[in-house]
């Protein structure tokens, strides 16, 4: 009896051990089923990787055109998350460790502040998963530290050179520009975004390329207005209230910035009745266009979104795919191993249509 009720509790507990066996050898075979399913996916992602996208924030007209540009370009080839790191860069990390989580293929992140891409990198190394730096350029020591990062985007001192040149233009063309006679540019400049190093190389090539014409400059004042078009009015609108028409042309790093100061210039009463100031911006957006051909912006400069957009997913798809880069598959030149550079174009009401 007592025999029986041991070999009954021994019974039980066998039952229950082969039970446990059997459950975590199903939990096994589930795990060993998951990557396998993983693997199968991964198979298929070899097609279509997933590509893990952060903009720095959606709420900007030119990283929309490239957000744009981006998935359009993944039709057919992988599959984007894009996400808003809204302008916020511990949100970025954030949303860089979810993709990590998803184990995405590749990464392509367009870095709130550039000089924390290190972190970013050293996250996407952890991982092994390549990372796709745009528009906002990392330090090239960043730039370094793998040999799976890569950056697309356009030489800054080229698009500050134009704008220079679009300014120069016109006042050797128009000495009625140079309002008081004195041989010298006064200017007022709309900063982006200071670290920036379109901010910082636009603003410092556009005057160097006033000076390279031989044309002496006064600078009557300088402020960054964020990229921001609102931001550029109201900074406008304190230039002109400072310095009113002492000022003989207006150099904005990107076009809302531009528009911005064409609104202020506007409620001053310029654009109308004979009274012009240049006024030059970069990107060639639609409503700069728009602009140009109203004729109240002097010029902009081609920041070709649609093919940084392009170059991006092509080289973040190459990756994620295992492969390694070159001019034949992600169609663009590559240069040091690691950038894409994606030439400007100046833009006047003359050529405008190459910019849409
Ligand atoms: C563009 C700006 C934009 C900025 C965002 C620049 O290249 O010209 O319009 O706001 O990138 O990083």
């Amino acid at each position: 009896m007592n025999k029986k009720v041991v070999s009954m509790v021994v019974a039980a507990a066998l039952a229950a051990t082969v039970a446990g066996c059997g459950s975590s050898g199903k939990t096994g075979t589930n795990t060993g089923t998951a990557p396998a399913a993983g693997s199968t996916s991964g198979g298929a992602a070899a097609a279509q990787p997933t590509i893990g996208v952060a903009i720095y924030k959606f709420d900007d007209t030119f990283m929309t055109g490239v957000r744009n540009a981006i998935s359009a370009a993944a039709e057919g080839k992988a599959k984007v998350d894009i996400v808003d790191s809204q302008n916020s860069q511990p949100t970025q990390n954030d949303k860089v460790d979810l993709f990590i989580t998803k184990k995405v293929n590749g990464l392509a992140i367009n870095a709130v502040d550039r000089t924390a891409a290190g972190v970013i990198i050293d996250k996407a190394k952890g991982a092994n998963i390549p990372v796709v730096f745009f528009n906002r350029e990392p330090l090239a020591d960043d730039m370094k530290k793998w040999d799976k990062v890569y950056y697309v985007g356009a030489k800054a001192e080229q698009s500050g050179t134009m704008s220079g040149q679009l300014v120069v233009d016109y006042f050797k063309s128009h000495p009625e520009a140079d309002k008081n006679k004195d041989g010298a540019l006064q200017y007022v400049m709309l900063k982006g975004e200071p670290g920036h190093q379109d901010a910082e190389l636009r603003t410092k090539f556009s005057v160097k390329a006033v000076e390279d014409a031989g044309i002496k400059v006064e600078k009557l004042a300088e402020d960054t207005a964020m990229w921001d078009r609102v931001k550029g009015q109201e900074k406008m609108a304190a230039f002109l209230a400072s310095h009113g028409d002492k000022i003989e042309a207006v150099f904005a790093n990107n076009d809302d910035m531009a528009l911005g100061a064409i609104e202020a210039l506007k409620a001053k009463g310029y654009f109308k009745d004979n009274k012009y100031i240049p006024v030059v911006g970069v990107d060639a957006t639609a409503p700069a266009l728009k602009a140009l051909e109203d004729g109240t912006m002097l010029g902009t400069v081609l920041n070709d979104a649609k093919n940084q957009g392009k170059a991006t997913l092509n080289l973040a798809q190459v990756l994620a795919s295992g492969q390694t880069p070159s001019k034949d598959n992600i169609g663009y030149e590559l240069t040091d191993g690691k950038y894409v550079w994606v030439p400007y174009k100046k833009i006047t009401k003359e050529n405008m249509n190459d910019a849409k």
